[in-house]
């Protein structure tokens, strides 16, 4: 009981400190490959549609140019009069910046028009155009880029298309390095609460207020090899479009508005309109329902939003945590699944509860999955974004591993003499059945059966404790004995049976004096035995030749009655027999 005990324990350190290692290896080598990646997305893009919404950011209002908009102006791109005017019912009410979200390189008007919005443009250095930089370019206007009001308005975009990370800064060929339009807005609002950007010693981190902003690496979270070029963050979206205040053009035109609308905001301005085709995928848009797309402008006020809510409210940024880390949550969850298998196979095996183990498999699973989804969400929550797919991976891969493992051990432990670690009974059975139907015409097949001589005196001079150990002794000098092509096992008590195919008789007569010799040499006392100061064996032995026994069944009689005659000849020796 106590042997059984031990084996377990190092069975069960055998299944942890083996299998979960070596399977969360597996898991994480298999995430470089990026399999993970599109599932890994979905969950995290999940996490953002079942959080709680968060209150309108009451400092941001969108500015929105809707198809029926576009209507009402009666023609687009809006031209330099109207948008004067736009900008200057908007300035009145004295905001804190303006986002122009609106790509406007030419002029769109007649010189007086020009001449009024180039007014505007100088009279409003809270005002902020966009210009694209990456890629196809398009400039802002010339006067604008004359006085540093412009920022770019490029989004970086994931291998599925969505949106997932904020481009705070980026750093052109010839060295410059551009704002993002969010993050040149939410500069220019913070100045005002005295709050301004400090590049952090020695890190490329950056201060905010409260804030701190890492840029991503390569693999963060459960990104792999991401393109993280310039000053990139992972969004934390405040939620879609409905989760902005805004108000249409043709309401801001037409002086529809309240007094006090703008003032101290941020206002930011960009369409909403179908024909202009500025939308992007979010985490937001689930594959499955046709929600619709984010404006551009939409994205640019959340990552607007989440530059201010981090640096003057302390909220989460949402980050992966260091490399290293997410290979230990890896493989928690590996020996989680090792540990659940170990759990479920004890149960069943000892019988201890009364619940099936059908219902103990539900549990033990469903119970630790909803822990990893759970604590996933919840990290996800506090800012911290973790590898939930590779970890279910680990987790799933090791419960099966372990499970195959133990199954494999109880075969091999179901055909293992438990005594001599040898072959037992059963296995010689098979084995003989399978060699027998294997042998072809003209060959041989021998077989041994062995048997300790005296030795129930043996057990009665020494106990049968020591008994235990001598027959160990005897099993180990008979597989040495033997050659790898033979197979010997324990028949019984103190007999053990030796099959050797393509064998005849005059081997198989060497094989078994080789093996009675390695056991006199040990010389293990036996000092009341009538034949030898040590313990000796005899040996009966038959073959398959010319002439074929008709069953396995006869082939082991008759190596008995050779047996048999070795004991009346004396002990100590082989005695072939023949049918
Ligand atoms: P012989 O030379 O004719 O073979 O005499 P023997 O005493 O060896 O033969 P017998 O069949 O009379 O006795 C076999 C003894 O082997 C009896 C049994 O107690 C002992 N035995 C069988 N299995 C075990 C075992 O697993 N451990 C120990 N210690 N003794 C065993
Ligand atoms: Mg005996
Ligand atoms: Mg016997």
């Amino acid at each position: 009981m106590a042997l059984l005990k031990l084996k377990q324990k190092i069975w069960h350190l055998k299944g942890l400190l083996t299998i979960a290692p070596s399977i969360a290896l597996l898991v994480i080598l298999g995430s470089f490959t990026g399999v993970y990646q599109t599932l890994e997305w979905a969950t995290f893009d999940f996490w953002f549609r079942i959080r709680d919404p968060e209150p309108k950011d009451s400092r941001i209002i969108v500015v929105n140019i809707g198809e029926s908009d576009i209507q009402a102006l009666g023609q687009w791109p809006i031209s330099d009069g109207k948008l004067a005017q736009l900008l200057q019912t908007i300035n009145q009410q004295q905001p804190r910046a303006i986002g122009l979200d609106l790509y406007r390189d030419l002029p769109h008007g007649n010189p007086e028009e020009q001449e009024a919005l180039n007014q505007v443009y100088r009279s409003t250095p809270n005002l902020i155009a966009v210009e694209k930089v990456v890629g196809e370019t398009v400039n802002a206007a010339n006067l604008l880029k004359e006085q540093d009001q412009t920022a770019m308005a490029d989004l970086v975009l994931d291998k599925d298309g969505k949106v997932r990370r904020g481009l705070i800064a980026a750093t052109l060929d010839d060295g410059q390095t551009v704002l993002g339009l969010a993050t040149k807005v939410a500069l220019i609002y913070l100045q005002q609460e005295d709050i301004y950007l400090e590049a952090s010693e020695n890190s490329d981190r950056q201060l905010l207020g409260e804030a701190t902003f890492v840029p991503i690496k390569d693999n963060e979270g459960a990104y792999i090899n991401v393109d993280s070029g310039g000053y990139q963050i992972i969004l934390n979206f405040r939620g879609n479009q409905d989760m902005f205040h805004h108000v249409s053009i043709t309401r801001v035109l037409n002086g529809d508005i309240p007094e006090d609308l703008f003032r101290d905001r941020i206002v930011f301005i960009g369409s909403t309109a179908e024909s202009l085709n500025d939308f992007f995928l979010t985490p937001y848009n689930n594959n499955s329902s046709g929600s619709t797309q984010m404006p551009g402008v939409y994205v640019h006020a959340n990552l607007t939003s989440q530059i201010l809510s981090a640096a003057l409210d302390g909220r989460a940024m949402i980050r992966g945590i260091i490399e290293t880390g997410e290979w230990c949550w890896i493989l928690s969850w590996s020996l989680v699944g090792a540990g659940v298998s170990l759990f479920i196979l004890e149960r069943n095996l000892l019988r201890i509860d009364p619940i099936s183990s059908v219902q103990l498999t539900l549990f033990g699973v469903l119970l630790p999955v909803g822990v990893l989804f759970g604590s996933s969400y919840y990290l996800f929550l506090l800012g911290w974004w973790l590898p939930t797919i590779s970890s279910l991976m680990a987790f799933i891969l090791s419960t099966v591993g372990v499970f195959g493992y133990y199954n494999q051990n109880q075969k091999k432990l179901a055909f293992t003499d438990g005594l001599t670690n040898i072959p037992n009974r059963r296995f010689f059975d098979n084995y003989l059945q399978e060699q027998w139907w294997r042998i072809k015409q003209g060959k041989d097949l021998s077989l041994i059966l062995c048997d300790v001589d005296f030795f129930k005196i043996y057990n009665d001079t020494y106990g049968h404790q020591a008994g235990d150990e001598c027959l160990t002794q005897v099993a180990k000098a008979i597989t040495r004995g033997i050659r790898s092509s033979d197979m010997a096992a324990r028949y019984g008590g103190e007999e053990f049976v030796i099959v050797l195919p393509n064998t005849d008789t005059k081997t198989a007569m060497l094989v078994a004096n080789r093996i009675r010799f390695k056991i006199k040499t040990m010389q293990i006392p036996h000092k009341n035995s009538q034949v030898s100061p040590h313990v000796s064996i005899s040996f009966g032995i038959a073959s398959v030749n010319h002439n074929k026994p008709n069953s396995p069944e006869e082939l082991i009689a008759i190596a008995d009655r050779g047996l048999y005659l070795a004991k009346e000849k004396g002990r100590d020796r082989a005695v072939v027999a023949e049918p």
